[in-house]
């Protein structure tokens, strides 16, 4: 390695694999080794495609936003562009008062743009539709602060839209309490909205105005997945990388100011040989990257810890032969925030991304938790696919027990931008900014989504680049040595 500069990465998820493979892929004219550090036996984070009664189903991530064309392109650069699939279906419902109620047609984040048509939705009462559509009479807030997702759309539209229409949709997204989650942070297009256009309904019609017709194909589809699952995404990435880089079972316990040595960090991992790094970039969730930076950047470190994490639970159930046809049209539903159910949600994954492995059974995912209503990803298996399935099968009779399910919780997993989460990311930015070679990246920044979170590996990497530029020239003059004996 000698002559070369040496990058860490800690954390194998899309975020980690894309950072390290955008510099593997490009060292801007500087010779660079990358190695990643990934704690747990196999790379992906919450991109892992499971197997389910014969079936490949996802049990995390399910697929990307298109608008946001980051993840697109990286399949594309990977060779995967041929392989990208679009839904199978479209058309949510909300599940409200024992029925299933597609969202109002054409609207945007479940705001309705025909206001004659939503005055007739059965999906919430007239009251409080009529206090949706005055929205429209009211003038904009004025200031430019943060406020809370829900703070905004009850304001606008009242607090049963934001219950039974919008929240379960937005809140859903980031298994957040919509009264905590910072709108400037998950959904700026609300304020710009109401800003723009005095009124969300208004910005909404705009936004639908705007985006192509359903039914267009790609790039008029909302979403995309690789065939076969978001896994191959993960080893299309490794090999891209070589999988000599990644390491895996392999988790950081400290990083460290290396003391004599050409190389500035050392990074110690498990019982293996500590490694001396020019820059480490944490790819990890922020209440680990708090740890590790504490050291380093203990500023950074108080306010990485300040994000907060939800917990929650997949629950794949596979009904058998002959219940496919019983599952309505559409992906899914949502479930109302002030409804008493185990589940948050369900996607009818037979309808919105079919299989011929699947034949005709009906194959559902359905999630569990969010900010504030943890306690059921805790139950034994046993009790939570009871549970599941009492709503599961009041929302879509199926006439029949599952053939096959497997429950995949994802323990601290949704990171919860809160009101001051701009601010908050703004410091870590400026902590890391003045700690020479250490990076952050991921989901906990600046968008949960795998695309958002393709965009900012992206910049991570580019950061790095251009400290490695900055430094002096690495030679062979210089002290080579590669692992320190920092213990001894
Ligand atoms: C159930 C669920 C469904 C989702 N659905 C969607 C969806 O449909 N579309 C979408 O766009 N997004 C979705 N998301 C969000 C998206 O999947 C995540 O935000 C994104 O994958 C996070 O990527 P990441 O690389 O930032 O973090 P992670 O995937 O969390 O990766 C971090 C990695 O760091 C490793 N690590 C942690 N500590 C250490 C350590 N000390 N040393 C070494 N390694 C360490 C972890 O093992 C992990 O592999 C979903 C998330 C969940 C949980």
């Amino acid at each position: 390695m000698t002559g070369r500069r040496h990058v860490v990465v800690v954390g194998g998820g899309i975020a980690g694999l894309t950072v390290a493979y955008r510099l593997v892929r490009s060292s801007n004219g500087i010779p660079i080794e990358v190695t990643v550090l990934e704690a747990r036996p196999r790379a992906g984070g919450k991109l892992r495609t499971i197997e389910v009664g014969g079936i490949a189903v996802e049990a995390g991530a399910d697929s990307f936003v298109v608008r946001k064309p980051w993840a697109v392109e990286l399949c594309k650069e990977l060779g995967l562009g041929g392989e990208l699939v679009v839904p199978g279906a479209l058309g949510a419902s909300v599940w409200t008062g024992g029925r299933l109620i597609p969202f109002p047609e054409r609207s945007a984040f479940g705001i309705p743009t025909d206001v004659e048509r939503f005055l007739r939705w059965p999906g919430l009462p007239l009251s409080a539709r009529l206090r949706v559509v005055a929205d429209l009479l009211k003038r904009a807030r004025q200031g430019g602060s943060d406020e809370s997702l829900g703070s905004l759309v009850e304001r606008r539209l009242g607090r049963p839209a934001l219950d039974g229409l919008v929240g379960p949709l937005l809140a859903g997204l980031h298994a957040g309490d919509p009264d905590r989650l910072s709108v400037q942070a998950t959904f700026p297009e609300l304020q710009a909205w109401e800003r723009g256009h005095d009124s969300l309904i208004r910005g909404a019609r705009a936004a639908v105005k705007a985006r192509p017709e359903p039914g267009d194909t790609t790039p008029g589809a909302m979403f995309a997945t690789v065939w076969g699952g978001l896994s191959r995404l993960v080893e299309s990435l490794e090999t891209a990388i070589g999988p000599g880089r990644i390491r895996r079972s392999a988790t950081v316990s400290s990083i460290r100011r290396a003391e004599d040595s050409r190389r500035s960090l050392v990074v110690e991992a498990g019982d293996a040989e500590p490694l001396a790094a020019d820059a480490v970039v944490l790819a990890t969730p922020a209440f680990e990257s708090a740890k590790l930076a504490r050291g380093l950047a203990p500023d950074a470190a108080g306010d990485l810890e300040g994000i907060p994490y939800v917990s929650t639970a997949v629950v794949v159930l596979v009904y058998p032969a002959g219940t496919a046809e019983r599952l309505p049209d559409g992906t899914g539903f949502v479930v109302p925030l002030d409804a008493k159910a185990t589940i948050t949600a369900c996607t009818w994954l037979s309808n919105k991304w079919p299989q011929d492995e699947y034949g005709d059974r009906a194959v559902l995912r359905c999630f569990v938790g969010r900010a504030g209503h943890e306690s059921a990803v805790d139950l034994p298996d046993d009790d939570l696919v009871s549970a599941v399935r009492a709503d599961a099968e009041a929302a879509t009779p199926l006439g029949a027990s599952p053939e096959a399910w497997r429950v995949v919780r994802w323990i601290d997993s949704m990171p919860q931008y809160e009101v001051g989460h701009i601010e908050r990311v703004a410091r870590i930015e400026g902590a890391m900014a003045a700690t020479p070679g250490l990076f952050v990246t991921g989901s906990a920044y600046r968008g949960v989504g795998i695309a958002d979170c393709v965009k900012q590996a992206g910049r991570a990497a580019a950061g790095v680049r251009a400290y490695l530029h900055s430094l002096p020239p690495a030679g062979a003059d210089h002290d080579t040595r590669e692992v320190i004996p920092w213990t001894s």
